[in-house]
């Protein structure tokens, strides 16, 4: 079609000229280090499940909340199912959540660097975002997340990208002096030292996201969730909206919460290994990686571009970051196999 045959081009909602759509994406690369997925692959029974879909099954709608993969994930998590919501990656059970708890014209606080996806998410539905420096001792900051009044407070712990926690007290200290909805992003809880699955029983504000991307090695299935009280879960599955998880997905997730649980596991020990023996490596070099509490290293470049660039002709992608607040230039490492991790070591050495 000739551009000027289209006629009467409508004006998106305000807000929108400022956005733009995902560009975290490195491109094809022989070794993908940048997305923090699982690099041992999927797991056994879920690409089973794949396999022996019947897949006369597709014509029908799957079930409209996911049923049973929520149940599924209730006794994984070791709470009520009706304290459960799924959705299409953790980022839609983000999105629903955000619109659920966020007035359009009011705001949501998050720290600076965090998960980019969220102010994205946040001015999507309408709400401008406010943002809070981590302390000296890299924790979030109480009185800063709350001093705008916001509608919703969002905390990733570990965080992406720097890797680190928020302190339980803090996240606490948060839960009880606010009254808005204050979401936990957990989607590297598998990796995680610290549990914060108790906090959402003990206060009803407080909602915990998970993915199957990262960890579970299903991020191309789209399977997210969260965890709250179930008042909280509620607003939020209406805010979804209904038939968000395939009926394929559905079932390589339930299988693998089934019977993989041992093999994640698994890989889950061997990946802090590694990192901790890849961090030794870069500080052998002359890197300071910031301390991870996940399946990432944050490492600070004086030049990521161009450090990228190079180590994408050895065949290594990895997320670059060009200026974050407190850190600079900085160069996100996924963990996977050592083989893999010496390719990546080897080209960061190179001249
Ligand atoms: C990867 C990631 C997600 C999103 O994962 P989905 O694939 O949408 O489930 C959410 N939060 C953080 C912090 C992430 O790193």
């Amino acid at each position: 079609m000739r551009r000027e045959s289209i006629i009467g081009q409508p004006t998106p909602r305000s807000g929108f000229e400022a956005l733009s759509v995902y560009d975290g994406v490195v491109g094809p690369c022989a070794i993908d280090l940048s997305d923090n997925t699982n690099l041992w692959g999927m797991p056994p029974s879920a690409a089973l499940a794949l396999e022996n879909f019947q897949f006369a099954e597709v014509t029908r709608y799957p079930s409209a909340y996911a049923a049973e993969l929520k149940a599924s994930l209730a006794r994984h998590v070791g709470v009520e199912t009706s304290m459960i919501v799924t959705g299409c990656g953790s980022d839609d059970v983000l999105d629903a959540a955000i619109r659920a708890f966020g007035n359009p014209g009011g705001s949501l606080a998050c720290c600076d660097p965090t998960f980019s996806m969220i102010p994205v998410l946040a001015r999507i539905n309408g709400l401008s975002v406010s943002t809070s420096s981590f302390d000296a001792e890299g924790d979030i900051s109480v009185d800063s997340l709350l001093s705008g009044r916001p509608d919703v407070i969002y905390i990733c712990s570990p965080n992406n990208p720097t890797g680190m926690n928020a302190s339980v007290e803090r996240i606490e200290a948060i839960a009880i002096a606010f009254s808005g909805l204050v979401i936990v992003d957990q989607a590297y809880a598998e990796y995680s030292s610290t549990s914060l699955l108790p906090l959402v029983s003990r206060y009803a504000n407080v909602l915990i996201t998970r993915t199957m991307s990262k960890a579970f090695g299903m991020a191309g299935l789209r399977i997210g969730y969260a965890i709250g009280n179930p008042v909280l879960v509620g607003e939020v599955e209406k805010s979804r909206g209904p038939y968000k998880v395939g009926a394929l997905s559905s079932a390589a997730a339930i299988a693998a919460l089934e019977n993989d649980l041992p093999w994640i596991e698994q890989i889950v020990s061997e990946t802090l290994s590694i990192r901790s023996r890849f961090v030794s490596r870069l500080s052998s070099l002359g890197y300071n990686p910031l301390t991870s509490d996940a399946n990432f290293v944050l490492v600070p470049v004086a030049n990521p571009a161009e450090a990228a660039k190079r180590m994408l002709e050895a065949g290594i992608g990895v997320r670059t970051f060009a200026n974050l607040a407190g850190i600079g230039g900085a160069l996100r490492i996924t963990i996977g196999p050592w083989e893999m991790m010496e390719k990546c070591l080897a080209s960061l050495e190179a001249p």
